[in-house]
């Protein structure tokens, strides 16, 4: 199999496969990369805004033919595809708004007398690592405030998403941003240490797995360069024990199902209290074994085929090493026969401490569910994870939601809600789910030279 190819997870047939670059081909990129920042930072913010304001509407217009490829690319329901573009405009409309006052100077009053002013310049040129789980909304996240502020970037796709890679480059281009600002580079692992290493390249940004953020963010940090890392999540979803449980059960099958569960925020282990835990289950049960499951072509379906073989397989893996150790599958719980990569919905109960699904993410529609005695006991389940990334809480009382809020290890908490992401709302996590936040105001600021002026 190329590394950089569209195989359709529907019918597991290659449709294209694109060449890789060769190490010769890494040194010429990355000069038009400096030399299309060094243009691009001296734009006017009002050009740049304008741009953004282009990008959003292309998405727009060319919402339908993206959202096909990336359903043919990695499987993921037309519907939610849609929805994805329909996201990207939103977050490139933000930041052409928003934007320029997010990065307005910031007056400070010394205390010696005199003027001090702080400016939020560019840095460079960003190498930019994304997944193949939202092959456009991952990059809108970094581009949209970073193309804003004046940075520019080299981005390196996942293997499986070459094509969607060159309809973002495209897009970008035909709204205006000049060729070497935005470069698509089918380059292999192996190429970005030596790119990370290179003085042409500022920083860093790698959505992904842990693993592959762990590598990436210590070859950063010997290059002493800042690196923003999205990573991971095992998502706890709490019930306490005063949840109105018609609409818990049914956020719980929305939080795991989304994006056929390949989500890094879908919630994933569900932590109910002994008093709603039987009925929680019977309903929460019934929802998983009706999901709409099956082609993605079809625009009722929520869960679609998985986005790879591989991903089948690890995700098949973590369900027959629960049951290994005692778990309960109560639906689910086998690949379907027949083409394609297709995992149906599936719940496990009573999966052990020494089961690799209590610790380790599930990238696809499996979820485990866990009785506790109380809500402390579900607080001491819930941050018992190498991760910390989102959550949800279910309760009818402000009070305890604040609590829980409070006490919860991760970076986003959703009340009454599952995990959402709208261009206004700062997205990361801590542990192992990484490092720094993307949208938002603090989205921003990640890769700003926040650079001191001060006069007597
Ligand atoms: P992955 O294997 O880590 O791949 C992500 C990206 O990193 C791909 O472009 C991949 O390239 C690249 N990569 C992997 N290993 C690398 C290495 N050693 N050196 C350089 N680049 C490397 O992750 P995935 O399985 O595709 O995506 C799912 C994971 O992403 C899940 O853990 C999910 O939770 C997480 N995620 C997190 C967020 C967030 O915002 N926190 C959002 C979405 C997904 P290749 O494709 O060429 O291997």
């Amino acid at each position: 199999m190329a590394r950089f190819h569209t195989t359709d997870p529907t019918t597991g047939e290659l449709v294209e496969a694109f060449e890789g670059l060769t190490d010769e081909q890494i040194e010429p990129l990355l000069d038009r990369a400096h030399t299309g920042y060094l243009a691009w930072r001296r734009t006017d913010v009002a050009e740049r805004a304008a741009v953004l304001h282009r990008i959003a509407d292309l998405y727009d217009e060319r919402a339908e033919q993206l959202a096909q490829d990336v359903t043919r690319e990695m499987g993921k329901p037309i519907t939610a595809a849609r929805g994805e573009m329909k996201t990207c405009a939103g977050i490139f409309r933000y930041y052409a708004e928003q934007g320029p006052e997010m990065i307005a100077r910031e007056q400070i009053e010394p205390a010696t007398g005199g003027t001090a002013y702080v400016r939020r310049d560019p840095i460079g040129v960003l190498l930019m690592i994304m997944p193949w789980n939202f092959p456009h909304y991952q990059i809108a996240r970094v581009a949209a405030p970073n193309l804003l502020l004046g940075n520019t970037m080299i981005l390196k796709h996942a293997g499986n998403c070459a094509r969607s890679a060159l309809n973002v480059e495209q897009l970008f281009q035909d709204a205006g941003v000049p060729a070497d600002a935005f470069v698509n580079a089918f380059v292999g692992h192996e190429h970005v240490g030596t790119m990370i290493a290179d003085e042409r390249i500022a920083g860093v940004t790698l959505t992904g797995s842990d693993r592959a953020g762990r590598i990436v963010g210590e070859q950063a940090g010997r290059e002493v360069k800042k690196a923003v890392l999205e990573l991971g999540g095992s998502d706890p979803f709490v019930v306490a024990p005063d949840a109105d449980l018609e609409v818990t059960a049914k956020d719980a099958v929305i939080g795991r199902c989304v994006n056929s569960g390949q989500t890094c925020t879908s919630s994933k282990r569900f932590i109910v209290v002994d008093e709603l835990y039987d009925a929680f289950l019977e309903k929460f049960v019934a929802g998983m074994s009706s999901v709409p499951f099956g082609d993605p072509q079809d625009e009722a379906t929520v869960v679609g085929p998985l986005s790879s073989e591989q991903a089948r397989m690890d995700v098949h893996d973590l369900v027959e090493d629960a049951v290994s150790h005692g778990a309960k599958v109560l639906t689910g719980g086998q690949p379907q026969d027949g083409p394609g990569f297709f995992y149906p919905p599936t719940v496990l109960v009573d999966v052990p401490e020494t089961a690799r699904a209590y610790r380790e993410e599930i990238f696809g529609p499996v979820a485990v569910v866990h009785r506790v005695a109380d809500l402390d006991a579900a607080i001491e389940l819930a941050n018992d994870s190498p991760y910390g990334l989102s959550s949800s809480v279910y309760t009818t009382s402000a009070e305890v939601a604040e609590d829980v809020a409070a006490r919860l290890e991760v970076g986003m908490v959703w009340i009454n809600s599952t995990s959402k992401s709208s261009a206004e709302l700062p997205f990361g996590g801590v542990k192992r789910s990484g490092v720094g936040r993307e949208l938002g105001r603090l989205g921003i600021e990640e890769f700003a030279n926040h650079k001191l002026v001060r006069s007597p």
